[in-house]
């Protein structure tokens, strides 16, 4: 793996809010951190949702997520820790392990389950949902799996070790790009001490969610399992990030749609009208 200086920025973002998520369970019984739902959709568009997992006790996911459709956006799933199988209803199945991702693009619709393959030991992972702009709401599903090994990685002079799952960091771009919402999303780890910093446009609505250890930006602390909203301050080129002690964080980036957003459950369009549509169209056995 090749060492990267990393950018060195005119000014970093600063945090806007800290967000602590709510718990709480979807699926079959499965519990999770609800970090970005609701009224966060419309400050942090073009994402719309993020769960964050992590439990050792199997009661507490092995029930998983069963059939379920979903229109309008891409689920992203990011596996750090242990085994989900997905099935969906073009005949598609896939392994999630160990430091793989998922991207599907559901778009007019799909169905499938996502239901953990392993019966004890840590699960732990995230789902971001990120909507399509209005005119790819009803294009054809998509999705690919990427194993761990697939995820492009570097490391920077002053000891970061980046994942770069989407978008384009220091020069390194990752396994996807999207054109409209261009989205960023990075797996950084830091060593005590390391500092970490990395380009966004001022457009784009950004984002950090720490799940090891501390980190401080523009000198405010974000403990572990928080989320911090970084500002979109206009002479800012991107964020500086600087672990107080080993730590690990997502970091997501993305250009707001600024389109109307109505979701129900698990569709999410653009107008009440698309939703009775979508809602007619599942309960016809229209969906994929
Ligand atoms: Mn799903």
């Amino acid at each position: 793996m090749n060492t990267i200086n990393q950018a060195s920025l005119r000014q970093s973002r600063g945090i806007e809010r800290i967000i602590e998520g709510i718990a709480t369970s979807d699926g079959a019984g499965v519990k999770l951190t609800r970090v970005l739902s609701g009224k966060l959709q419309r400050r942090l568009d073009p994402f719309l949702m993020l769960d964050a997992f992590s439990s050792v006790d199997p009661d507490d996911y092995i029930a998983g997520f069963p059939d379920h459709p979903h229109r309008g956006f891409e689920t992203v799933t990011y596996m750090l820790s242990g085994h989900m199988r997905h099935r969906d209803s073009a005949g598609h199945e896939g392994l999630l392990e160990n430091g793989g991702v998922q991207w599907m693009t559901a778009g007019r619709g799909v169905i499938h389950s996502e239901i953990p393959e392993q019966v004890d030991g840590l699960m732990e992972g995230f789902q971001l949902w990120l909507n399509l702009p209005s005119q790819r709401k009803m294009s054809e599903p998509w999705y690919r799996d990427f194993p761990s090994a697939a995820i492009p990685e570097y490391l920077t002079a002053q000891g970061a070790t980046v994942r770069v799952i989407s978008g384009t960091s220091n020069g390194v771009a990752g396994a996807v790009a999207r054109e409209f919402t261009e989205p960023l999303y990075l797996d950084v780890h830091l060593p005590a001490g390391a500092e970490f910093s990395t380009v966004l446009a001022s457009s784009h609505n950004a984002f950090i969610y720490v799940y090891r250890g501390a980190v401080t930006v523009g000198g405010v602390n974000v403990e572990s399992r928080r989320m911090g909203i970084l500002d979109n301050a206009a002479e800012a080129d991107g964020v500086t990030v600087n672990a107080t002690e080993a730590a690990r964080l997502i970091l997501v980036a993305g250009r707001p749609l600024n389109e109307p957003i109505v979701q129900y459950g698990p569709f999410v369009m653009n107008t009440q009208q698309q939703i009775h549509q979508a809602l007619n169209d599942f309960q016809t056995g229209h969906f994929a």
